[in-house]
C-alpha cells in the first residue's frame, strides 16, 4: 500500500463539521490557500442543526487548535440511561454541553469563505484527476441499514439529566437533552419504523415516557446510517474520507460531531507541504483515529448484538459493567485497553 498521497491541489467534498475544521487547518499548515485548497458544499445554510451533544473536553481540543468555539446552550453532568423502564442506570459527573452547531459551523464557514464554492460534486468526479487530493466530508450516507431518526425541540419540564432511552420493541434509542430554560432536544431512532406518521407517534409515545412534553417548537426527521456496512476511511488513490462519511459514527447514541472533529484534525496534522507539492500520510492519519474506528467499530457490533436482546438481557449486561468503562464510555474515551479487557469481561459476567 502506498502510505503516503500526493497532489497539487486539495479538495474537501462537504462544509459540516469535518469540512470546515479540516480547510480551516490544513489552510494555516499550507500557507496562502489560493490556489491550494477548495472546499465544494452544496447548501449555503447548514442544514443540520439537530446534533448538539458533546461531551465538554472536546472543547478544550478546540481551544488548543485555535478555532473558535461554539455557543454552550447548556451544561450536563448526569445521564440516565434507561432500558425500556425495566432498569436504568445513572452515570453521575460526566460533563457533556449541548452546543448551539448551527451558528457555529455557519461562523466557521465565514473563516474560509475566499476558499468555499457553494455547488454539489462528485467526490469521484473530483477524484479523476489524480493531481487533486480529496477530503470527502459529505457526511452521513444513506445506505441498506438505515436508523430512521425523528427529532423536535419541545418546551418540557426542566431537567438536568440527558435521559437515554432504549426501546425494545421496535428496536430504538430515545433521547431528552435539556437545551435552556424549558426546551428540551427530544428525539428517537428506530430500525424499520420507516413512515413519518408512525415514526413520529412512536418516538412521541417513548419520549412522553421519560418526560412530560407539551408543545412542539420544530420538527425534523432524517435517516442515519447505522451501522454502515464497515468503516472505510480511504478510496484509493486519492480519497480521504472524514467524520461520518468514513462511518465514524457512534451507533448506539448517533453521536457524530466528536468523530467529525477529531478526524479533520487529524487528517489535516498528515497534510504537508513540500516543495509546492501536497502530501498527505494515510499513516499519520490512521494512528490518530485509531481509537474513533475501535469505538465507532465496537458500538456497531454491539448495536448489531443488543436489537436482538431481551430488555432484561440488556439490563444484565448494564449491571455488569464496570463504572470506570461506562465512564469512559460515556465520556468518549475508550482506547484499545478498555475494549480489549474491559468489554469482555462485561459480556461474560453477562452471559454466564
Ligand atoms: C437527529 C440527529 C441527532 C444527532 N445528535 C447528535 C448529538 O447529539 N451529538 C453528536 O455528536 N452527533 C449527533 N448527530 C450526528 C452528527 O450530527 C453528525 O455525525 C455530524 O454532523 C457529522 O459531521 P460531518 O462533518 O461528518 O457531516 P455533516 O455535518 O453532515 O456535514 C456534511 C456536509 O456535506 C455537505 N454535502 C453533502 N454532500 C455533498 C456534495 N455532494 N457536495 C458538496 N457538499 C455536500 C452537506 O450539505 C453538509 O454540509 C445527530 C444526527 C442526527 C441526524
Amino acid at each position: 500500500m502506498v502510505l503516503l498521497m500526493q497532489g497539487k491541489q486539495l479538495i474537501i467534498v462537504g462544509a459540516g463539521v469535518a469540512g470546515t475544521i479540516a480547510a480551516l487547518l490544513t489552510r494555516r499548515r499550507l500557507g496562502d490557500a489560493s490556489g491550494k485548497i477548495v472546499v465544494y458544499e452544496a447548501s449555503k445554510r447548514y442544514r443540520k442543526p439537530c446534533g448538539e451533544a458533546v461531551p465538554s473536553w472536546i472543547l478544550k481540543v478546540v481551544e488548543e487548535h485555535g478555532i473558535s468555539l461554539p455557543k454552550i446552550l447548556y451544561r450536563l453532568r448526569v445521564h440516565v440511561f434507561d432500558v425500556a423502564g425495566v432498569c436504568k442506570r445513572t452515570i453521575e459527573d460526566v460533563e457533556w454541553v449541548i452546543i448551539d452547531k448551527k451558528s457555529w459551523i455557519e461562523e466557521l464557514r465565514r473563516r474560509i469563505e475566499d476558499v468555499i464554492v457553494y455547488q454539489a460534486v462528485s467526490v469521484e468526479s473530483v477524484a479523476n484527476n489524480t493531481n487533486n487530493i480529496v477530503f470527502d466530508a459529505r457526511g452521513p450516507f444513506v445506505g441498506d441499514k438505515a436508523l430512521w431518526v425523528w427529532q423536535s425541540y419541545a418546551e418540557c419540564s426542566h431537567s438536568d439529566s440527558a435521559m437515554l432511552r432504549v426501546t425494545v420493541n421496535p428496536f430504538g434509542l430515545v433521547w431528552v437533552f435539556p437545551r435552556g430554560k424549558s426546551i428540551c432536544n427530544i428525539g428517537g431512532g428506530f430500525v424499520n419504523v420507516k413512515e413519518l406518521h408512525k415514526l413520529r407517534e412512536v418516538a412521541v409515545n417513548e419520549v412522553r415516557r421519560i418526560i412530560d412534553v407539551k408543545t412542539f417548537v420544530s420538527e425534523n426527521y432524517s435517516i442515519i446510517r447505522v451501522p454502515p456496512s464497515n468503516i472505510s476511511v480511504f478510496r484509493s488513490p486519492n480519497i480521504v474520507r472524514l467524520g461520518e462519511a468514513a462511518g465514524l459514527i457512534m451507533s448506539l447514541g448517533g453521536e457524530g460531531i466528536r468523530a467529525a472533529l477529531l478526524s479533520a484534525i487529524a487528517a489535516a496534522s498528515a497534510t504537508s507541504l513540500e516543495n509546492e507539492t501536497i502530501c498527505f500520510n494515510k499513516l499519520v492519519y490512521v494512528w490518530k483515529i485509531k481509537n474513533l474506528i475501535l469505538q465507532s467499530w465496537l458500538q456497531k457490533k454491539l448495536f448489531e448484538v443488543i436489537k436482538w436482546l431481551t430488555a432484561e438481557k440488556i439490563c444484565e449486561l448494564l449491571k455488569a459493567a464496570n463504572e470506570d468503562v461506562l465512564r469512559m464510555w460515556f465520556e468518549g474515551r475508550l482506547g484499545l485497553w478498555e475494549v480489549l479487557f474491559g468489554v469482555p469481561k462485561i459480556v461474560f459476567i453477562a452471559f454466564s
